[in-house]
């Protein structure tokens, strides 16, 4: 019973899930389901548990930063990205770490992630949606150094990266976002990923549902609602 009513307490109180911009972390998602959470296509109901593996990560990114704070690495956390008109985002931190030049200190924009276990132990290099999102950070910060540190979140290891800005890089996320957002606001649903169903995406995806009721081209919003219709 109190298992039901702490289930019960995730549900009702999760954060509004409707978009209306682009976020940071949609950097390297599938454009598909993107414009599916533009669009409030039916999706499948959040899990009260991942609320709480997410919770748990939130709650371990916190105790990072205070140990950041206590270190006294010029520290400033969850820093929103300047305005402007396509994508928002928070940063992690800006950090100042010494270059190993007296005096000298180089700034650095950094991005936690936990992860689990498995993957943790496998992990060579950083993932690549991460790379693309902290890749984003520095660009609008304008700041040449980033770090992604991954917390393994069952047995608390850490590995760190580093990055170097990549503008050429930059200049085409933004692009893609530029296109997703003409098809936003043309109602032209994006095709399928091109590696569907296989990709890693469509496994977590909460609209694999939708997507594989309707064809895997690019295709008119109108069109897929009256064929959503029809299937009812
Ligand atoms: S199932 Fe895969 S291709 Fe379809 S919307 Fe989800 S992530 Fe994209």
């Amino acid at each position: 019973m109190l298992k039901e009513l702490i289930d019960q307490f995730y549900i009702e109180n999760q954060k509004n899930r409707d978009q209306t911009k682009f976020y940071i972390t949609d950097a390297g998602k599938c454009p598909r389901s993107v414009f599916f959470k533009f669009k409030n296509a039916p999706r499948e109901p959040i899990d009260a548990r991942l609320m709480r593996i997410f919770e748990r990560g939130e709650n371990m990114h916190r105790s990072i930063f205070n140990i950041l704070y206590r270190l006294r690495l010029g520290v400033v956390t969850e820093i929103p990205i300047p305005s402007q008109e396509i994508v928002s985002g928070r940063a992690d931190a800006i950090l100042c770490l010494p270059t190993g030049q007296a005096g000298i200190v180089e700034n650095y924009v950094l991005d936690i992630k936990s992860i689990n276990s498995m993957i943790f132990r496998k992990m060579t290099e950083p993932k690549e949606d991460n790379v693309f999102q902290i890749q984003l950070y520095l660009h609008f910060f304008n700041i040449k150094k980033g770090i992604l540190l991954y917390i393994d979140k069952d047995l608390q290891e850490m590995k760190e990266f580093f990055i170097d800005y990549d503008e050429e890089l930059c200049k085409s996320l933004l692009a893609k976002f530029d296109t997703l957002k003409d098809q936003v606001d043309g109602d032209i649903l994006p095709a399928r990923l091109e590696d569907y169903p296989k990709n890693w995406q469509c496994n977590y995806c909460a609209f694999k549902d939708v997507c594989k009721a309707v064809n895997p081209d690019k295709m008119s919003w109108e069109d897929f609602k009256k064929k959503m219709e029809s299937a009812e």
